[in-house]
């Protein structure tokens, strides 16, 4: 049985294969990873973003309102504690980012009502 061919690279005019589970090839792994360094790409940065968030879940899973109530109710939202209104330094600032399940989200954000 032929075994599935490597999709294409996704860089324009890229005549390169996909690493497994990539959508860029070798070369150009490195060359998206360089944007979301940038920060200047909206996806580099939405995908930087996923990825701290990802893992500040994994350390902090429980919702920080909750568990002031003596609830446990897995966290799936990074909040910042102080809303960031933009500022990139608040916005990466890990001591103002707190877990928070949907729930409680919403009530603080009043995107809920
Ligand atoms: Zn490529
Ligand atoms: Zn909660």
């Amino acid at each position: 049985m032929p075994r599935t061919p490597p999709r294409p690279c996704r860089y324009p005019g890229c005549p390169g294969f996909c690493l497994p589970g990539q959508v860029f090839c070798k070369e150009h792994i490195m060359w998206s990873t360089d944007r979301v360094r940038g920060g200047a790409d909206a996806r580099g940065y939405n995908a930087r973003w996923r990825r701290a968030r990802i893992a500040f879940l994994q350390k902090h899973p429980l919702c920080a309102e909750c568990q002031r109530e003596g609830k446990l109710t897995p966290a799936t939202v990074v909040d910042h504690i102080i809303p960031h209104r933009g500022d990139q330094r608040l916005f990466w600032d890990k001591t103002n980012w707190q877990p928070l399940c949907k729930d409680c989200h919403d009530k603080k954000t009043g995107s809920g009502q």
